[in-house]
């Protein structure tokens, strides 16, 4: 179902209360990366052009419902105000509200003025939030007069929110970055271009399963990386020496490897990798087509790299989601940066989703030439499992 869209409000001169994804990591009061805030930027550009008072509200970090000034969004907040004031080209007026809700953030909330924005206090300051609590949502929802959801990154979980609130505070409607991610995802999910490339990696198979099975009719080859290539490697009875391995995930990999084989799908597995004997910087390692006993396969070698970039290279829409070895530790990170580098160079229209994919993609440096880079980890990754997200399915529909 189609959900209303912030640009089918009219909030001119009224109170909007936006649910955004501000959950930026902290060094003491800095805000060390602001990529979620200014992700947020369009939606709010939009809202104060249009003469809406603008109130934000979002969590941060796990302060597990108790105030614990480390998690407090007031940094976020200062930030904002000169992101806002950098793109507006003007002085914006960003207040905080060192309470979530209740008679001051009510006061705060009824005093500001249409173009001015009022950030609350962190959502999880209090227990309600991850409860759903009715109560928390209505006192939430008595702040604005219209709700919008930007935060794709919490539309998995029903919370006060994310849920609760939309139940006081109708109509609910997507934000530009929500209404972007779920545009996306949403094509790659059911109406790809193709040929259909869906990239997997990373260390557990069980996260990806689901988006295998999901995909599974509108995918044309999957390419498969990381850590969960073993378990596969090892169901069709290939050496894995001593390779993350998942024994109990052995029977679906031999069903995926069979509707592989009856032609629903091609899924290609790693052909050479780069494996060390320790997981270490610089460890010595050496590039093989069979994994000795005993040695550990850290990412996909040079052969498997120059397959699956052929693979990217001839594809319309790639999807990726994982990275291809132990990024995080050279030279195990080739693997990746090769996956990275092809995707921005494949005239397909790509999406990275996935922590360590995305950082992958910034890290290489041409993150710019991907269409869409997903701001929700879990979140994508059930959104492309076929799950419903409770955050999405709490909006209004459009008429
Ligand atoms: P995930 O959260 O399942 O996407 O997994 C991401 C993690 O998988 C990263 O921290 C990688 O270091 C790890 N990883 C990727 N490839 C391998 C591998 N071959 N062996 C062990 N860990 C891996």
């Amino acid at each position: 179902m189609e959900k209303l869209s912030v640009r089918d409000l009219s909030p001119a001169g009224k109170r909007v209360l936006v649910r955004v994804d501000f959950n930026v990591p902290l060094e003491g009061e800095r805000v060390t990366d602001d990529t979620r805030i200014r992700e947020t930027l369009p939606t709010l550009e939009y809202l104060l052009n249009q003469n809406a008072a603008v109130i934000l509200c979002s969590h941060l970090g796990r302060p597990k419902g108790k105030v614990d000034p480390r998690f407090s969004l007031r940094p976020a907040a200062e930030r904002l105000q000169q992101l806002l004031r950098e793109r507006l080209t003007r002085e914006v007026v960003v207040r905080f509200s060192p309470v979530t809700v209740g008679p001051e953030a009510d006061k705060l909330a009824k005093q500001l003025r249409p173009g001015e924005v009022l950030v609350l206090e962190n959502l999880r300051y209090q227990p309600e939030e991850e409860k759903n609590d009715e109560g928390f949502a209505r006192q939430l929802a008595a702040l604005g007069e219209l709700f919008v959801n930007d935060a794709f990154g919490s539309a998995h979980r029903a919370h006060a929110s994310t849920v609760g609130v939309t139940k006081f505070l109708h109509p609910a409607a997507a934000g530009l970055l929500m209404e972007k991610e779920l545009n996306y995802l949403g094509r790659a999910l059911h109406a790809p271009e193709h040929p259909y490339v869906v990239i997997l990696g990373g260390a557990k198979i069980a996260d990806k399963i689901p988006v295998i099975q999901a995909l599974s009719k509108a995918a044309d080859v999957f390419l498969i990386g990381g850590g969960m290539a073993y378990t596969f490697l090892a169901a069709q009875g290939q050496p894995i020496g001593d390779s993350l391995f998942e024994p109990d995930k052995l029977d679906l990999a031999r069903s995926i490897l069979a509707q592989a084989e009856r032609g629903d799908f091609r899924l290609l597995l790693p052909v050479d990798h780069v494996v060390a004997q320790k997981l270490e910087a610089n460890a010595p390692c050496q590039v093989v087509a069979s994994i000795p006993q005993g040695a550990k396969a850290f990412d996909i070698g040079p052969k498997t790299r120059e397959q699956y970039a052929a693979e990217i290279q001839k594809a319309r829409m790639v999807l990726w989601n994982g990275p291809m070895g132990v990024f995080e530790i050279a030279p195990f990170d080739q693997g990746t940066f090769a996956i990275a580098r092809a995707a921005a160079g494949s005239p397909a229209t790509t999406i990275v989703g996935g922590g360590d994919s995305v950082a992958a993609m910034h890290a290489s440096g041409q993150a710019d030439r991907i269409a869409h880079i997903s701001t929700g980890g879990g979140a994508s990754l059930e959104f492309l499992g076929g799950q419903e997200l409770p955050g999405v399915a709490a909006l209004s529909p459009r008429q």
